[in-house]
């Protein structure tokens, strides 16, 4: 079952900015990590039980670094994330399904998660990112 929304995934180009610009819209911090294997820097922000995402590029070769560029330089609503119990049963329904997905397998993510990413080729234009939490 998908029971929330995890968080919405938005792409800035400098990360220091976008986390004044949060915090002057009176979200609630919950701090930054380097996540290595997307080649982004995070930073969270609380609503309810769900979070706002902050991406930064760490490295040009990075998914946001394309998707900035291909914004005109701006940043933008990069992904919806929602919540799985079971990531690899979810994959698996979801190539069943028909859907393409990114994420073959699953891939580690901020706060320890497990994410896989399906294309927005197959879901109509929105790129999805299913998380297991990491105590789930
Ligand atoms: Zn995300």
């Amino acid at each position: 079952m998908i029971s929330k929304i995890d968080h919405l995934g938005i792409a800035v180009p400098n990360l220091e900015e976008g986390i004044e610009i949060y915090k002057s819209m009176g979200f609630e911090y919950c701090g930054r990590e380097v996540v290595e294997e997307q080649n982004v820097e995070t930073a969270f922000f609380k609503i309810g039980e769900s979070m706002i995402e902050l991406l930064a590029p760490t490295d040009p070769s990075s998914p946001i670094a394309r998707f900035i560029q291909k914004n005109g330089g701006k940043g933008g609503i990069a992904h919806i994330a929602v919540n799985v119990p079971d990531l690899k049963s979810k994959l698996e329904s979801l190539k069943k399904a028909g859907l393409q997905l990114i994420d073959e397998t699953p891939k580690t993510g901020a706060h320890g998660a497990s994410i896989a990413f399906v294309h927005p080729k197959s879901t109509g234009g929105v790129l999805f990112e299913f998380c297991q939490k990491k105590d789930q």
